[in-house]
């Protein structure tokens, strides 16, 4: 936290604490408030004003935050869920398993938002780091390199160009780099990197541009001052509504071994499978290559890969069959099928036994 905003905090604390002494008067002392009209009006004030405070205080207490996991994560979903992302991600070690659920140690989070990046189904709730940003350009201030994704979402947002003064640390070449493997694969010009101080003429601003930068500047201050939580932005970083013509993802089925259960659909977190009456339909334009579906189906016929790729949906018709051996309707994606899944379960365990 900065300094400026420690001390509005601590200020805040102290008002909030001397009002709350006198609102705990004694039970006499408060009789002489509503011994007459005007003293009962007092009362009154003196409740909304503490009710206020309250109020306020939750705020002040919520400016200051820890990274945490929320329920969406996979883990929450089913503990079959193989994912590891932040705790791999995560350069401090500040993470890991608890009874198969992911916990943040906040004595050594740093706060330095890779948690946030790698997690596929955004369920680490966080703040990033600030950037510097002067004229859609990204300015490189310190070592922290951001993740491929987050480069992603700038560009989109219209940074395409990266600055830097003096030498280049290992970490953001790498980033750059990969960054620019991925903008080629969906057919975008790379970032443009440039070394060299921003001259004066590049930052100096005309009086109505200036304008501007205090209005921005303000409104800057308004979100930093702006309880935690309202500004937690996990889900900025969801890449398909950025590239919507594009996957990050390629899922492939085997739909011979396929028994139509529905476990994937119910669990995706994205919607990426749909299972109707007539058809199997594979969309993996806001897959997050989470794996929940690959580590959840039953029978082990789904697969995932992180690829980029031209949008492409597999629709695979569902047909209906009667079953050789109880005679009963059943669905399936392969044409040849002639026993329903029951069916075929009890003969395996026949030949087992
Ligand atoms: S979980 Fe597996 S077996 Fe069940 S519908 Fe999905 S792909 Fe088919
Ligand atoms: S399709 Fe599978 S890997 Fe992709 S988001 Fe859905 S559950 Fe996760």
């Amino acid at each position: 936290m900065s300094q400026f905003r420690k001390k509005i905090v601590v200020s805040l604390y102290k008002k909030i604490v001397n009002n709350s002494f006198r609102l705990a008067m004694p039970v006499s002392a408060q009789k002489t408030y509503t011994n007459s009209r005007k003293g009962f009006v007092r009362l009154l004030t003196r409740i909304k004003w503490g009710i206020g405070m309250g109020i306020l205080s939750l705020w002040v207490e919520s400016l200051t935050y820890e990274y945490e996991i929320l329920k969406s994560c996979t883990h929450h979903k089913s503990p079959r869920s193989k994912c590891k992302k932040c705790q791999e991600s995560c350069k401090k070690n500040a993470i890991s398993f608890i009874n198969g659920i992911p916990s943040i140690n906040s004595e050594q989070c740093t706060q330095c938002g890779d948690c946030i990046s790698a997690c596929t189904v955004g369920a680490v709730a966080g703040i990033f780091p600030a950037r510097t940003v002067k004229n859609h350009q990204l300015v490189i201030t310190g070592d922290q390199a951001p993740a491929t994704k987050e480069l992603l979402v700038y560009y989109k947002k219209g940074i395409k160009e990266i600055v830097y003064d003096g030498e280049l640390s290992e970490e953001w070449r790498q980033s750059i780099e990969d960054t620019n493997q991925t903008l080629h694969l969906l057919g975008e010009p790379s970032f443009t990197l440039m070394n060299g101080k921003m001259d004066a003429t590049t930052i100096e601003m005309t009086r109505r541009e200036l304008f501007f930068s205090w209005k921005k500047e303000a409104k800057t201050m308004m979100v930093n001052m702006a309880p935690a939580k309202w500004r937690f932005n996990q889900e900025d970083l969801q890449l398909a509504k950025y590239y919507p013509n594009h996957q990050f993802a390629e899922v492939t089925l085997d739909a011979s071994k396929c028994t139509l259960c529905k476990a994937c659909e119910i669990l995706c977190p994205h919607e990426c499978l749909k299972i109707t009456e007539n058809s199997f339909v594979i969309n993996t334009q806001s897959c997050s290559v989470c794996h929940l579906c690959e580590d959840i189906c039953p029978e082990k016929v789904l697969t995932v890969t992180e690829k980029v790729s031209e949008l492409k949906v597999l629709n695979l018709p569902v047909v209906t069959k009667v079953c050789s051996t109880c005679g009963q309707n059943f669905k399936t994606l392969t044409e040849s099928d002639e026993i329903c899944v029951p069916c075929e379960k009890r003969k395996e365990l026949l030949a087992i036994y």
